[in-house]
């Protein structure tokens, strides 16, 4: 992959997160992320300003679920913290990220 990849937990060679399945932390560019539902939902703009404000003082502390299906991204939560990286204007966002297949998709979309 083109991206910096660390795993969760590190140094783990064991277990469920050891051979490749388990979630992954990312940083992934915001524009490669799908929304696909994010004209159904409005964020709370209060919310946003505030997690504007934070994630520039601190960075972003809890990254977004994402799934990734045959090499492409979607996000279906963490909406506040993605329009807020959007508006500061935040190339990429920490994600973590678990696999699925076109079903799983189908599941969310649902
Ligand atoms: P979202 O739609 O992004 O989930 P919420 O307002 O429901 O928005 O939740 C905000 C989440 O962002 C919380 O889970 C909080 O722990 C997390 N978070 C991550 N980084 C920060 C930060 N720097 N400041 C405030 N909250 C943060």
């Amino acid at each position: 992959s083109e991206f910096c990849v660390s795993r969760s937990p590190p140094l783990s060679s064991s277990g469920s997160s050891g051979g490749g399945g388990g979630p992954v932390i990312l940083e992934l560019p915001v524009d490669k992320i799908r929304r696909p539902l994010m004209r159904t939902r409005t964020n709370d703009p209060v919310k946003v300003q505030e997690l504007m404000d934070s994630i520039s003082e601190i960075g972003l502390q809890v990254p977004i679920d994402v799934l990734e299906v045959d090499g492409d991204y979607y996000g279906f939560s963490g909406c506040h913290r993605y329009e807020a990286h959007q508006c500061l204007g935040l190339p990429t966002i920490r994600c973590k990220i678990r696999r699925g297949t076109k079903e799983t998709l189908r599941h969310h979309l649902r």
